[in-house]
């Protein structure tokens, strides 16, 4: 039977990306190859439980909402993420994937919706980029940037251009990165720059502060 190891299962409100604000289920998995400077869900690299698909769907049924995020560490490393992913979609769920971008998105299913995070070098992983994941997005998905100082922001800007991003996806993300940039700030050189971005502001810090499982 197929399992994946699960850090937690838990009812929020989804505090980014499109959905922003309307509760959710997350599905967080353990385990992540990267190690970025500023990661809030170390808890989640090691440990957790194994489930089979069947349990995890009783979880989320649990929490009684139609939105469901996959999330981790980097839920794709483990293979058995894709059928979660599936079986999440037949089950009627609108599902996001979160992942880092260092892994391959082939073979996810077309009706998920992926918000795939590149790595600024203020993260200090971005040499874990996968770009050639970037052909493989759907317009629907989301590319999100944590912008961690002036040069991630000229950074991104740049990739934007090169990668012709706003016209593979609808939505694109910058985000402050938690204690290391403003978010007041990151606004200004948006709007100086006239960028197609959206800003998103972390809700669960805001609300919730670095309390895990909120
Ligand atoms: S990819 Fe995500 S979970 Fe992994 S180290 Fe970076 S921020 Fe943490």
């Amino acid at each position: 039977m197929s399992s994946l190891r699960i850090t937690e299962i838990f009812h929020s409100l989804q505090g980014e990306a499109r959905t922003v604000g309307l509760p959710t289920a997350f599905v967080r998995l353990t385990g992540c190859p990267l190690r970025c400077q500023y990661c809030d869900t170390e808890y989640a690299f090691h440990g957790g439980e194994k489930m089979s698909i069947d349990a995890i769907i009783d979880a989320v049924k649990a929490r009684k909402t139609p939105f469901v995020t996959v999330t981790g560490g980097e839920p794709l490393a483990q293979p058995e993420c894709r059928s979660l992913l599936t079986r999440l979609c037949d089950e009627g769920y609108a599902v996001s994937l979160e992942t880092s971008g260092a892994m391959d998105i082939t073979g996810i299913d077309a009706r998920v919706s992926v918000v795939l995070d590149l790595k600024t070098p203020g993260s200090g992983e971005v040499s874990r980029n996968l770009f050639e994941n970037i052909p493989r997005l759907k317009q629907d998905d989301q590319v999100k940037f944590v912008i961690c100082h002036r040069g991630d922001y000229e950074w991104a800007r740049f990739k934007m251009q090169e990668l012709q991003l706003a016209k593979k996806v609808d939505e694109i993300l910058f985000s402050a990165s938690h204690g290391e940039l403003e978010s007041r700030e990151l606004a200004d050189w948006i709007l100086e720059d006239e960028l197609p971005v959206r800003l998103q502001v972390q809700l669960h810090k805001l609300l919730w502060g670095d309390t895990p499982g909120v």
